[in-house]
């Protein structure tokens, strides 16, 4: 992909999102456009830092660190951890990104709050909910969610900030909007059951449901080949 084609694909991802938010009767500041980067090169990621992205959601640890460390010029570039995180690369997590969007058990959750270095500020947190169930492995299941949050809530290092899903494909708007809601309501719960808590993030939305999920109150959608284009093989 040369950088004309970057510059054409962000600013028509640009577009997507405000004509989804016009659509849904919402202000366009109200959703955030993160970057999934997986498998692009550091050299991608610095043109879209120049195209004016901050936001970039990486999924495989070892990569991200290579890319962070090409990258270590640019001012106020953020980091997502968007990827399936196992117990044994929490460390790496902790140290080197602000959030973390698929935290789905405690175990995790305490290592990142111990392993989180105390001159960064807490990781931002989103937990990672199953919302159709049979259909991926990843994500605490709804029932379980509550006890999941209390316990993420009570981490001195985490920030928990809302909830993030991956729901399975489905073809039409209608079929989409159908997970993404049970998310919502989950989201409008853990709001009700926290208000004094900093729940503000809504992650859900990729590039294939990004109308579904603005329609369905998103504040943040995590596009990947809508800006970068197909994906590489992963470098895992
Ligand atoms: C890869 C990935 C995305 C981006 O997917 P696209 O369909 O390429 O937009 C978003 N979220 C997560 C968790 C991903 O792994």
């Amino acid at each position: 992909m040369t950088d004309t084609m970057l510059c054409e694909s962000l600013a028509s991802a640009r577009q997507r999102l405000a004509d989804a938010a016009a659509r849904a009767g919402r202000p366009a500041e109200s959703v955030r456009l993160l970057a999934v980067s997986k498998t692009k090169p550091a050299e991608r990621i610095r043109e879209a830092w120049q195209l004016g992205q901050r936001e970039f959601g990486e999924n495989y640890v070892q990569e991200a660190l290579d890319k962070q460390a090409a990258l270590v010029d640019l001012p106020d570039i953020v980091w997502h951890f968007i990827g399936p995180l196992q117990s044994n690369k929490t460390r790496a997590v902790a140290e080197h990104f602000a959030w973390v969007h698929s935290v789905d058990r405690e175990k995790v959750a305490r290592r990142l709050n111990d392993q989180r270095p105390a001159g960064l500020g807490p990781l931002n947190v989103c937990l990672q909910v199953n919302v159709s169930d049979e259909a991926t492995k990843s994500g605490v299941h709804l029932a379980d969610l509550a006890t999941l949050a209390q316990a993420v809530q009570a981490l001195p290092r985490l920030r928990l900030r809302g909830l993030m899903a991956i729901p399975a494909p489905a073809e039409g708007l209608a079929a989409q909007r159908e997970p993404l809601a049970r998310l919502r309501q989950a989201f409008e719960e853990l709001q009700a059951r926290y208000p004094k808590a900093p729940l503000d993030t809504l992650s859900m939305g990729m590039s294939d449901d990004l109308e579904a999920a603005v329609l369905e109150g998103a504040t943040l959608v995590r596009l990947g080949s809508a800006i970068f284009g197909s994906r590489d093989t992963p470098t895992r």
